[in-house]
């Protein structure tokens, strides 16, 4: 067995140990990362945000989505193969793994393929796959960045061909005709349209009311309607109870006594840490009731000098969100000056179409008391909107009635994950509204939008005066 000795273990290769590695070696540290999986990358780049944005590249690629407005009936659904599917997903992954490499050698990180456990604050032991150790290592200051995996409850009969979840999903070798996607969360939502999109005849079920509670509710609207257009069923107020794989179907019963039947299920309620190989108990660390590992705001479990980032500290687990965590713990684990993780981030949902928001829900400011008003710019008064598709969708900026200044940004349509940055960096530097009314915009764009908004905005308030 190897024994080593570094100043700083990384376990996990997903956003948040990448980034956590780079930034210790960045600071002179000796660095190695421990991964389990086959390829670096986590969850994120193997069965996560890559391959479920690479797939919504190519289904609106290949299905010549954006097209069938202006070019009508023959150009609806065209047929697409997994196969078709796949051939990009490869060529991404291949692409992204070797930039992972790259990376880890150009600041001299070394990674180990194994599991990493605990045995004691200061050592850790590597196994390989038939778990056997591998090598010992002594570290001054270690991250554990081991993300989650979907919630696989036993009474589900998950296989790889019927009834999946977000992971086996990806080896599905046709495309259903018809699927049930249990939970309307982002994941869920997602992927429902992306089948949507292919022409399966998809139906979400979630035991709330609407799709992505966390949304702003006016937006949630928007997207009800624009999936709705596209065939897309949403059944609310349901929850399963038994799940049944029949011979050329699986059924699923509700808790009301309703059951409906598809081809395929995607299972889609939730994801937990992934924590059970780590014997975490010997380090002094418990676990949150929820079962992921408590941290403080910089990242510090309770024993300081091992930090936790990423989905397995829980929410928001997004790959964006990890990405920060890892680099700021790093920072912090050898005393380089860091700033707290910020209190607004954006949040992209890769639905068909796509959102993004960043800052306060009109819910929230209404909770608050916030004296709030209102810009709306709608996509068919943005001219590039006209130009390549005519899709729906809105800008809605929440900015305060008195001061201006921008509460919170809120967009569904295309390029919405892109243009909200524009948003986002307004509202960092505290920007009112009027900001947007005097600044140029390239003609035509869709970031037109903020300005179309910001106009709609600022005449509310002056009528009002
Ligand atoms: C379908 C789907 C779509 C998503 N889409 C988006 C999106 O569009 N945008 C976005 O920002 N986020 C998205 N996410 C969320 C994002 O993928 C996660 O938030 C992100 O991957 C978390 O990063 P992480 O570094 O915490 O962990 P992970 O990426 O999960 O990586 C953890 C790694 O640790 C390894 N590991 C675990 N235990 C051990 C051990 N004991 N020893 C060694 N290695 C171990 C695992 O093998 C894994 O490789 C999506 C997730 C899913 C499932």
């Amino acid at each position: 067995m190897e024994e080593l000795s570094v100043d700083y273990v990384v376990i996990g290769s997903g956003p948040a140990g990448q980034k956590a590695a780079i930034q210790a070696a960045k600071l002179g540290k000796s660095v190695i990362v421990i991964e389990r999986d086959s390829a670096l990358g986590g969850a994120s780049l193997n069965s996560g945000t890559i391959p479920s944005k690479s797939l919504r590249e190519s289904i609106l690629d290949l299905t010549d989505f954006y097209k069938r407005s202006f070019y009508g009936q023959e150009r609806e659904c065209k047929k697409v193969s997994i196969n078709d599917l796949n051939f990009r997903l490869n060529k991404i992954l291949e692409g992204l793994r070797s930039a992972i490499l790259r990376q880890f050698e150009k600041n001299n990180i070394r990674w180990i393929s194994g599991s990493a456990r605990f045995e004691n604050p200061h050592h850790l032991i590597v196994l390989d796959c038939s778990h056997q150790p591998i090598a010992q290592i002594r570290f001054s200051s270690c991250l554990i960045a081991t993300g989650s995996k979907p919630r696989n409850p036993i009474y589900v009969p998950f296989d790889r061909k019927r009834v999946l979840d977000s992971t086996r999903l990806l080896s599905i070798d046709h495309v259903p005709e018809t699927m049930i996607v249990l939970g309307g969360g982002i994941i869920g939502s997602e992927y429902a349209s992306f089948f949507a999109a292919l022409g399966t005849e998809v139906t979400v079920v979630d035991k709330r009311d609407r799709l992505l509670p966390l949304l702003d509710a006016e937006i949630g609207l928007h997207l009800q309607k624009a999936l709705s257009s596209l065939g897309l069923k949403v059944l609310g107020n349901r929850e399963p109870e038994k799940i049944e794989k029949k011979e050329d179907c699986v059924k699923v019963t509700f808790k009301d006594g309703s059951f409906l039947e598809a081809e395929m299920l995607l299972y889609a309620l939730g994801r937990e840490a992934n924590v059970d190989s780590l014997q975490i108990e010997k380090i002094g660390v418990t676990l949150s009731p929820q079962g992921y590992i408590p941290v403080n705001d910089l990242f510090q479990t309770s024993m300081p000098h091992v930090y936790a980032a990423g989905d397995v500290i829980g929410g928001p687990s997004l790959a964006s969100t990890s990405m920060e965590q890892g680099r700021l713990a790093a920072r912090h684990a050898f005393g380089a000056p860091t700033h707290h993780f910020p209190t607004f981030y954006p949040i992209g949902i890769y639905t068909i179409p796509e959102i993004s928001s960043c800052g306060y829900t009109e819910d929230q400011l209404k909770a608050l008391d916030f004296r709030y008003e209102i810009g709306r710019a709608y996509y068919y008064e943005i001219a590039k909107n006209q130009m390549i598709g005519n899709d729906p969708g809105m800008f809605k900026i929440l900015f305060h009635a008195e001061t201006l200044e921008i509460l919170g940004v809120h967009i569904i349509g295309r390029a919405a994950t892109e243009l909200i940055h524009i948003g986002q960096v307004a509202m960092s530097f505290n920007a009112r509204i009027d900001y947007f009314v005097d600044q140029i915009f390239n003609y035509p764009t869709f970031a037109e939008g903020y300005r179309i908004a910001a106009l709609n905005g600022m005449n509310k308030v002056k009528h009002k005066k």
